[in-house]
């Protein structure tokens, strides 16, 4: 194992802005209401108004390169840089003649990238004088993620936490109440949509397109309130190319560069985080780099979902984004990797994907535990079960190139440890767990429910 560290002053000053590289502008958003694209002004009610700016690269942020604020380079400093590691045990154990590197996300103080987004998300609604923020949290990660920046910059913060991961996973729940969040079960009686809900069934097990129509319920009925999301948004996945900056820098110190960059995709932002400025190198210096996203087979947006306008959550409240998604009626099978459980994937990546810029593969969980530990044994790091999905497959491609003899650098993002998934590991070695396929007809019934948008 070898490690390639970065000092405080090579932390990178920039966020990637995409948005401005692309061929084409995203498709528009679409108001849920009056099926037309949708202003700023349309969205204020729920985002400070630089996240806006950044959400359509505006204003300030009509720029390829955005300056991280002092203030949030400051934060980013309590765990940043985060280490390169070659994993060079693994590399032996494998008998491989490739050449493995991942980026370590699991060190910041939740366990996971999502306070690469949290920090500023938090900071720009502190200057812009919001009191207190709303969020969903699925598995925990994001919802514990927002408390803490939130603790940074003195917010208050409301977390609607899916029901059966608010039942399952306990810790992750006093993880937010430490940082002095205030937790409920989602569907809860404190909104409209999760009365509903309830009303249905008071023992609904809750999803994450359920906990979102919540939050921004919430954020909609009081003025000091705002709502953050923590994936699948243009701002999110901006936030979190300081993941791929980072990277490139220590991929220099180490005298290599990756011919294949593969991370795991949920919403998409530790994904779009890592592989963005990889994209823009490739294309810039003309590179043949392979990008790999690894989804769940349980939640097969990419290879499976279609290109279209769907909404974002259960209760249709939010605007219509065009994405790869399955169809928000979609509830996913109780997979261990909570964080990869969702109907849709970002527009942004949805669009490299559609233009054949980044290929997608679908992995099984028992194949993504087994490599876990096999990653585990070799380099003591006990991998997040989504950070699993990229893990696996790192290994496949590190198998391949044994097979062929072909010498390859391979990056992978491990996102996250799986310190608060042990549930999962257990299951796993007491040879408890199943596969989740998806089933066809399944995805043709939620297919047959997206909304009509002529766009
Ligand atoms: C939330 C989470 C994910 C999935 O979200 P993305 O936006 O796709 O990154 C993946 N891995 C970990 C460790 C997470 O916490």
């Amino acid at each position: 194992m070898k490690k390639y560290h970065l000092s405080e002053q090579e932390l990178p000053r920039a966020w990637y802005n995409v948005l401005v590289d692309l061929d084409e502008p995203l498709p528009p958003v679409i108001h849920p209401g009056t099926g037309k694209p949708i202003g700023p002004d349309d969205l204020a009610p729920i985002f400070p108004e630089e996240l806006i700016l950044q959400e359509v690269a505006a204003g300030p942020y009509a720029t390829r390169f955005v300056p991280i604020p002092d203030e949030v380079l400051e934060a980013y400093r309590l765990y940043r840089p985060t280490p390169l590691i070659r994993a060079t045990r693994l590399e032996q154990a494998l008998g491989t003649p490739a050449k493995i590197f991942y980026k370590y996300e699991g060190i910041s103080p939740t366990g996971s990238h999502k306070p690469n987004t949290a920090i500023p998300q938090a900071y720009y609604n502190k200057k812009a004088g919001t009191k207190r923020l709303t969020t969903e949290t699925g598995a925990g990660q994001w919802g514990s993620a927002l408390s803490f920046a939130c603790s940074i910059y003195d917010l208050e913060c409301k977390v609607y936490m899916v029901r059966i991961s608010y039942q399952q996973k306990p810790y992750r729940r006093t993880l937010m109440e430490i940082f002095g969040a205030n937790i409920v079960p989602s569907p809860s009686p404190d909104t409209q949509a999760g009365r509903k809900f309830l009303e249905e069934d008071p023992n609904h097990p809750g999803s994450l397109g359920i906990a979102i129509s919540e939050a921004v319920e919430d954020a909609l009925q009081r003025e000091d309130t705002k709502y953050s999301l923590g994936s699948v948004l243009n701002h999110v996945l901006m936030h979190q190319t300081v993941i791929g900056e980072e990277a490139l820098k220590q991929l220099e110190l180490a005298g290599a560069y990756p011919d294949v960059v593969i991370a795991p995709v949920g919403g998409g932002s530790n994904f779009g985080g890592l592989i963005l400025p990889f994209y823009r190198e490739k294309k810039e210096r003309n590179l043949s780099t392979r990008i790999v996203a690894v989804e769940p087979t349980a939640a097969p947006s990419l290879t499976r979902g279609v290109y279209t306008y769907d909404f974002g959550d259960t209760a249709h409240i939010i605007p219509l984004v065009k994405m790869h998604t399955l169809g928000s009626t979609f509830i996913p099978a109780p997979i261990h990797a909570g964080g990869l459980r969702y109907h849709g994937m970002a527009p942004l990546i949805s669009y490299l994907y559609e233009k054949q810029e980044i290929e997608a593969i679908a992995v099984p969980q028992t194949a993504i535990f087994q490599s876990a530990i096999t990653f585990a044994r070799a380099e003591g790091i006990v991998p997040a079960p989504e950070a699993a999905h990229a893990v696996h497959a790192a290994i496949q491609e590190a198998l391949q190139a044994k097979e062929s003899g072909e010498s390859k650098t391979i990056l992978f993002n491990l996102c996250g440890h799986g310190h608060f998934d042990l549930l999962g590991y257990e299951k796993f070695l007491r040879g408890e767990l199943e596969d989740f396929e998806y089933p066809e007809e399944e995805i043709q019934k939620a297919i047959s429910e997206l909304p009509k948008v002529e766009a």
